[in-house]
């Protein structure tokens, strides 16, 4: 069953209402989750009367600022198991953090030959930066297959990996199919040859407890926003060792040591990689969300999540026009067709339920064209959502059949 001590919660956000005070079933949360008053205040107080700039400034508000903004760093590499707060470089989102990680380590560490191995199902935000490393460079991509129920196949990463594979990036959980890797696996097989692992956390930092140290990956990215926090603040966490070894791929103020016209030198990480005026009031932001999730308790977010699919997915499961995607313990995350019915079409007239889903390709296109669709319609939940979000979606699809009967 689902966690009430969650459902109460509810309230705290203020987006989950119509313009005109009704209801709204917002099942988008993997897209970008609404977002808490203890965010909204945060981020109101961090640009009204807190604001000031970060690391430069000698008056007494720019230096809180800078403890504000440091204190942020501290609380992401609490919140993930960091083995310090150096190895969280705060980037706009998961799609910087791997272009990042694309253009510096990359850049460093693979060549002409070398190998990097992604997955059927990843985001195009974790394909397309390596075929843009794979074109300046040389190197080729490979593809690890997905089992019959939606998962990366780790006996087929297994079988497929040699010592030129330099790099594995995954998804730590499908934005459309909401499958879980066995992160761990994929970590012994990464090094098994050498490579190192990239996880892609956009949708498992929103869903389950994290502790990176142990988890066994080199690389970990995801958004604030999908985390409760505010858009533009993201978190590219990578071991420290890995990090110091990494070039600058952004020059500019904050990630020098000294700069002359002869040359300049760097900052250590992780202001090496922050080149410029950080996102500071989202950092400030992102802190109140982590704060707020923590206070929730991600572990009982997960067995609420849990309970919700499941739920979800046995009252879509007796429509014989739904086809449902993905395996039965999904996290928070439920994709589906309708057959005869484009996913927009149902997309809107659930809109008129004041129900939101999401109806697309999920910027997975490599995913849609392998189960044979064009798009999707995905219901993904968060901690303020309950079973009436279920049962609204279960009317509007009633009456889209209907509809198109
Ligand atoms: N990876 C996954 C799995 C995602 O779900 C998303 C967002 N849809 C991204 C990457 C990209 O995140 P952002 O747009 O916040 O950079």
């Amino acid at each position: 069953m689902s966690d009430t001590a969650l459902l109460t919660r509810k309230a705290d956000f203020p987006g989950m209402v119509t313009a005109d005070g009704a209801p709204w079933h917002y099942l988008d949360t993997a897209a970008t989750a609404q977002k808490p008053s203890a965010v909204i205040d945060a981020m109101a107080r961090a640009l009204g009367e807190d604001y000031a700039t970060v690391h430069r400034g000698v008056y007494s508000r720019s230096a809180n600022m800078t403890l504000g903004y440091e204190a942020a760093r501290r609380r992401v590499a609490e919140f993930i198991g960091a083995k310090s707060e150096d190895e969280v470089v705060f980037v706009r989102g998961a799609t910087e953090g791997i272009n990042l990680v694309a253009q510096s380590w990359g850049g460093a560490n693979i060549g002409a030959g070398d190998r990097i191995m992604l997955s059927m199902l990843e985001h195009h935000s974790n394909i397309v930066p390596w075929q843009l490393l794979a074109e300046r460079t040389g190197a080729q991509i490979d593809v690890c297959p997905l089992t019959e129920d939606g998962r990366i196949d780790l006996d087929a990463l297994a079988d497929m990996l040699t010592e030129r594979h330099k790099l594995v990036a995954l998804a730590h959980v499908s934005n459309v199919l909401g499958s879980k890797l066995d992160a761990r696996r994929a970590a012994e097989l990464a090094h098994g040859v050498g490579a190192k692992l990239l996880l892609d956390g956009c949708q498992a930092a929103p869903r389950m407890s994290l502790d990176l140290s142990a988890l066994g990956c080199d690389f970990y990215v995801f958004s604030g926003h999908k985390l409760y926090g505010p858009t533009g603040i993201g978190v590219l966490w990578a071991r420290d060792e890995i990090l110091d070894g990494m070039p600058p791929w952004q020059g500019g103020g904050a990630m020098i040591d000294a700069v002359t016209f002869e040359g300049s030198t760097y900052a250590k990480p992780p202001q090496r990689f922050e080149a410029g005026t950080p996102m500071i009031t989202e950092a400030i932001a992102l802190h109140a969300a982590i704060d707020y999730i923590a206070a929730a308790d991600i572990a009982a977010l997960e067995r609420h999540e849990t309970a919700l699919v499941a739920e979800a997915r046995d009252a879509l499961s007796r429509f014989n026009s739904v086809r449902l995607f993905g395996p039965e313990d999904s996290a928070g995350i439920v994709s589906f067709v309708m057959e005869g019915v484009h996913p927009h079409d149902l997309g809107t007239i659930l809109d008129e339920e004041n129900v939101a889903i999401r109806a697309g390709h999920h910027c997975a296109q490599p995913l849609m064209a392998h189960l044979g669709v064009p798009a999707t319609a995905r219901a993904s939940f968060g901690l303020y959502s309950d079973a009436d979000d279920i049962v609204a979606l279960v009317r509007g699809i009633e009456r889209t059949q209907k509809i198109f009967a």
